[in-house]
Formats: C-alpha cells, sequence, structure tokens
C-alpha cells in the first residue's frame, strides 16, 4: 500500500480548506462582474463584499477598510510608497527603514532610492532592535525626514513574532508611518489592527487556505493610507483598479472566517510543535533549533544540522514522500543563502542546512509521528553520505 505524503511546508503554502474550494467553485459558476448593476453583476458584488466583511474580521479591521490586491506581494509594494494621505493631504515619507528580515517583497522598494533605505537589525534569534529602530527613526526625522516604516508581525522562515506594538510606538511618536506584514501571523495568531498600531497591514488568502492570487492591504481607520499602486478603474473604492477576482476573493473569505474560528485550537499546534522539536532535537543531537528563545507561531519549526546541505535534505524527504522547506528563500526554483540567517549572524555553513517544518491546522498526530521515524532514515544516510 502506498502511503500518502506528509505535507508539513504551510508556511510556502496552505492547501486550499473545503471550505475555500466551495466558495470558490460556487463562485466560477457565476456569470458576473462584481462592478456591473445587473442581477448577475449584483451577486458578484455581494460576494466580495461577504469576503471583506469575513477578511476585515479576521484582523478586527472595518469591511470597508480592506482593499483586496492580487497577493501580499502586492500589497506590500502598495505600501512601499513615498505617496501617502492624512485625511486628504499628501504625506511624503523620504526614508525606507525595514527590518532586515523582512519577506523579499518588503525588504526594499524600487521607489525608495538605495541610499534612501536603511535596515533594522536583529539579535541572534530574529527580533528586530528596538533602539536601532529609535535610532534610525529619530536620524531621519532630525534630518527633516519623514520615515516609512515595514515589520513583519511574524517570519516566515523561524516564526519569530516580532514587538510590532512597541515599533509602532516609536515610529509614531516621530510622526513616521507603519506598515506591518501580517501574512504568516494571520490565523495563527490572533491580530487586531488598531491594537497593533499600525498605519497598514498586508495579509495573503494562500498561506490560510485559501487560492493563491488573492491578498489584501488593510487601512487602519483614522491613519495614514498609501495611494494605489495600479489605477485604471474605480475597482475597491479607487483604491486597486482591476476587475475583482470574485472567485478567489470568495475563497479568501471562507479561509478567513475558518481561521478565526481555529485560532483557539493554536496552542494545540504549538504543543505539537514543541513535541516535533524535542523528537528531533533527540535524534539528531547536533541540532540547533533558531529562534528558539524568542516567541515564535505556533506552527513553525526551523532548525540547521551543521554539514547536512538543506538543499539535499529537501530532496530526499521529498524522495521519502515529505514536503518541508530549506530555510533559505527560493522563490526562483534556486535555493538562495537566506537573509533572515544571515542578520541572525548564523554562520553561513549552519545557515546553509537551515530546514523549515511548518505544520497546519490539520496537521495530525499520525503524521507527525511518520516524519520522525522518515527523519531517522533519512538523517541517518545523509549522515553516512558524509561520513564515506
Ligand atoms: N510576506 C510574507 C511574510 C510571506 O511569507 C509571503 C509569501 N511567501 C509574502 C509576503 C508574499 O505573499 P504572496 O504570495 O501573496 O504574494
Amino acid at each position: 500500500m502506498t502511503q500518502s505524503r506528509i505535507y508539513l511546508d504551510y508556511n510556502a503554502t496552505a492547501p486550499l480548506i473545503p471550505e475555500a474550494q466551495d466558495a470558490l467553485l460556487d463562485a466560477l459558476s457565476l456569470p458576473g462582474n462584481a462592478s456591473s448593476v445587473h442581477s448577475e453583476g449584483r451577486a458578484a458584488r455581494k460576494l466580495v463584499e461577504g469576503a471583506r466583511a469575513d477578511v476585515a474580521a479576521l484582523v478586527g479591521a472595518r469591511a470597508k477598510s480592506v482593499v483586496f490586491t492580487s497577493g501580499a506581494t502586492e500589497a506590500n509594494a502598495t505600501a512601499l510608497t513615498p505617496n501617502w494621505f492624512l485625511n486628504g493631504k499628501p504625506l511624503t515619507p523620504t526614508h525606507l527603514i525595514v527590518s532586515a528580515v523582512e519577506h523579499p517583497s518588503a525588504l526594499k522598494s524600487p521607489r525608495f532610492a538605495g541610499e534612501m533605505t536603511r535596515q533594522i537589525p536583529v539579535d541572534g534569534q530574529g527580533v528586530i532592535d528596538l533602539a536601532a529602530l529609535a535610532q534610525l527613526v529619530a536620524e531621519v526625522g532630525d534630518a527633516g525626514g519623514l520615515p516609512l516604516v515595514a515589520v513583519q508581525l511574524a517570519n516566515n522562515e523561524t516564526g519569530v513574532i516580532q514587538p510590532v506594538v512597541e515599533a509602532a510606538d516609536i515610529v509614531h511618536a516621530r510622526g513616521g508611518l507603519m506598515h506591518c506584514d501580517a501574512v504568516q501571523a494571520a490565523g495563527r495568531i490572533p491580530i487586531d489592527i488598531a491594537a497593533l498600531q499600525v498605519d497598514t497591514l498586508a495579509l495573503s488568502a494562500h498561506k490560510l487556505g485559501g487560492a493563491q492570487g488573492v491578498g489584501a492591504l488593510v487601512l487602519a481607520e483614522g491613519r495614514a493610507h498609501p495611494a494605489p499602486l495600479i489605477t485604471g478603474g474605480g475597482q475597491e473604492g479607487w483604491r486597486r483598479a482591476g476587475t475583482e477576482p470574485v472567485a478567489a476573493i470568495s475563497a479568501f473569505g471562507a479561509a478567513a472566517r475558518v481561521a478565526l474560528a481555529g485560532l483557539d485550537r493554536m496552542p494545540e499546534i504549538a504543543t505539537r510543535r514543541d513535541r516535533l522539536q524535542a523528537e528531533l532535537t533527540r535524534l539528531s543531537n547536533q541540532a540547533v533549533v533558531f529562534s528558539s528563545e524568542a516567541r515564535r507561531l505556533p506552527n513553525t519549526l526551523a532548525l540547521g544540522l551543521p554539514g547536512v546541505s538543506a538543499e539535499t535534505a529537501v530532496i530526499a524527504f521529498d524522495l521519502a514522500g515529505v514536503a518541508i522547506s530549506s530555510g533559505s528563500a527560493c522563490s526562483s526554483g534556486k535555493v538562495a543563502a537566506s537573509h533572515v540567517l544571515k542578520a541572525m549572524g548564523v554562520a553561513p555553513d549552519l545557515a546553509r542546512s537551515g530546514l523549515r517544518i511548518s505544520l497546519g491546522a490539520t496537521t495530525s498526530d499520525a503524521e507527525l509521528e511518520r516524519f520522525v521515524e522518515v527523519w531517522a532514515k533519512v538523517m541517518g544516510k545523509l549522515a553516512m553520505t558524509r561520513a564515506g
């Protein structure tokens, strides 16, 4: 009998959940454009607005504050602009300050020259240095500039949860603007946009069990917001032009609803992750768990094994029926050195061995037990190859 595969790469993308699939397929069979005034159009509009309310609820926002985008990459790109507004008046941030561990889509922006971009360093656990942020913000302010700061809520590689509220305090005290990439945190820890005190928040549907190709920029009430990135139509209240992908948006709403309802099960997932961490480090006693001392997402485990190539390990696990990821960023099919581990000061050799295991809400104990058995075999073989 062939055994089913074990998928442990939820931080890369989560499989479509049944509720989202139903919403997607139902909406795909409707003909309407959500901007049309006829019955078909209004039926499509109803789905989009229902989803908007569901996505808003996941982050404690009002429905009208949600702007659907093609994904979090676009949401980040929209926010990282020198063109913002506050109460209808233009605001022009001069400098972009980003954490050194942001996702590549928020690490820099072509709309800020290299010399106008600064990075907030992180400590060995991957947590941003708030004193360094305060200094960077003060330097920009003292020189008559206005800082735009991006700090993610949780890291995709290590799961580290950043002190976003404290960072936002520092930024707003100097009149700056604050964007937060909440892609990995959404559905895994509770999020309230007002409590976070950020101006904007980025979300992605496919990390929640929705479809790929849709996300949202959420605007905090009464705060500044960026100018649209894509113009040429009045969709999304003139904030993002282009026909709304009704089916993908509807599935996003379903996924957000399920994610919100499932938040109270996250402690169970953290327990599973902790048990897995204990098992794997027992089997591989040289393994180094990254960010183990920091506050982490409940589902993420990043670890390195000195001397093991992460790329080789990922392939070996794949052949053994398990999908995990290397800690290194990989968006082109080519594995590059992880800028996250580098920023944490992890030695290049150890960084090259970084593996990321990320659990989902439906990951079972049985799957993890099987994974531990596979780990023992795969790592045993890789160790022999190294010795031989
Ligand atoms: N930010 C983070 C933290 C991510 O993990 C990702 C997805 N890898 C993105 C942004 C980009 O999201 P999307 O795939 O929706 O463009």
